[in-house]
């Protein structure tokens, strides 16, 4: 019936964020509306399937960014399409943050800023491999988007396994892959560090095979965590000029609904990524609210040894469960896989929700966000429930 629509998405489906989410929230508004008095517990939902923050900013930022709203935001007028000052504002942040730099120094040049680092995928892909130029590979499980926004534009995927022991890259099968993938040719690797869902950091073995990559393939480390790992690879893109880190403030910085992401690269990356850019892909709300955070970020990443603190706990509470293996995470959220491969994880996923525990089935496993203090309890109470 749409014949001008391409060929390649009718057979794509629509991501669903939370998957499963939506609908038991129209329950829950529902149970709302009919049974006023239904017991409280019942309606809370933990929310601990997206990785975000567990907490909102606080109060007197969010007055602050009220105040900035009202004051300094001129509604009729098109945001700051060149980003200068909150670029600068990143690279100051980059400097600084998880620990200093001290091999480069990162610019304003360095940086291109993206409606969170999902656009910023879309743009590097369309950067490198749109209209046949090139394919990308991935290595599962691993985060989906990379996959995901390939396909909706055509570019093929190669897909390859993680060992299972620490979910490393099987180097083997990676190198394979890029020999036999001839047309078109592998362009780009996304990798995330740490990983999402499985929590590991790229090992030294796998950091000395992407060095040794050629320069016609572009290196994407996703650093989504990096305020959580206290690891970066931002240094290495002084000597690998095909290397890209991408960042966010989706995650640990809290700012996960006002859409900011950033690449970090050589300025001839950079270049070209500002081709794609839409030139006000950034409302002026989004770059305030980035520009408070990174003006507080020191009092938002307060938290972290808590988090860090908590998801050791956490880890340690689970295993006490024979049905579940538990992987070290160097990120704000743990990843299980169950011990029998009978367990069916969909159920168990819907089982927990029930109950008021929303986490992610993913990748064969289950991935679960580091939340407060009383969410983690509630999570291991509901485990509790499911499992004895
Ligand atoms: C959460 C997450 C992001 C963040 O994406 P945004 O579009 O910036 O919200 C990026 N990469 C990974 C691996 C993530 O888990």
């Amino acid at each position: 019936m749409i014949g001008f629509i391409r060929a390649n998405l009718t057979e794509l489906k629509s991501y669903t964020p939370h998957p499963g989410g939506e609908s038991n929230q129209r329950k829950e508004h529902q149970r709302k509306e009919n049974q006023r008095k239904e017991n409280q517990r019942k309606e809370r939902i933990d929310r601990l399937d997206t990785n975000e923050s567990p907490y909102d900013l606080p109060e007197e930022l969010k007055a602050k960014l009220a105040w900035l709203y009202q004051e300094a935001i001129e509604n009729n007028r098109y945001p700051d399409g060149s980003q200068q000052e909150l670029k600068e504002a990143i690279a100051t942040y980059v400097n600084q943050s998880p620990f200093p730099l001290t091999n480069t120094t990162i610019t304003a040049n360095h940086l291109s800023i993206g409606n969170g680092s999902d656009e910023l995928i879309r743009t590097i892909l369309i950067a490198t491999c749109l209209g046949g130029e090139g394919a990308v590979m991935v290595a599962n499980p691993t985060f989906s988007m990379y996959g995901i926004i390939a396909k909706t534009l055509g570019i093929p995927v190669v897909e390859i396994e993680r060992n299972i022991q620490d979910f490393s890259f099987n180097l083997e099968a990676a190198q394979q892959a890029l020999l036999e993938q001839k047309s078109p040719p592998i362009r780009v690797i996304f990798l995330v560090h740490p990983n999402s869902p499985t929590g590991n950091l790229i090992q030294e073995k796998e950091l000395n095979w992407l060095r040794s990559l050629p320069s016609d393939i572009l290196v994407v480390i996703d650093e989504a965590y990096c305020e959580y790992s206290q690891t970066t690879l931002v240094g290495e893109i002084a000597t690998h000029p095909n290397w890209l880190i991408l960042r966010t403030f989706s995650k640990a910085l809290r700012l996960a609904s006002h859409r900011v992401g950033y690449g970090i690269a050589h300025p001839q990356i950079i270049t070209a990524l500002e081709k794609v850019r839409l030139p006000y892909n950034l409302p002026s709300f989004s770059q305030t609210a980035a520009l408070v955070a990174l003006n507080h970020y020191h009092q938002l990443l307060a938290v972290i040894p808590e988090i860090i603190t908590a998801r050791e706990k956490i880890t340690t509470d689970l295993s006490q469960f024979p049905q579940f293996r538990i992987w070290p995470s160097a990120a704000n959220f743990i990843y299980l896989r169950p011990q029998n491969p009978h367990l069916d994880l969909a159920e168990f996923t819907a089982k927990l929700k029930a109950k008021g525990t929303l986490i992610r089935h993913t990748g064969g496993g289950l991935r679960i966000t580091v939340g407060t203090e009383a969410e983690n309890h509630r999570t291991l109470a509901n485990f509790g429930d499911l499992l004895s």
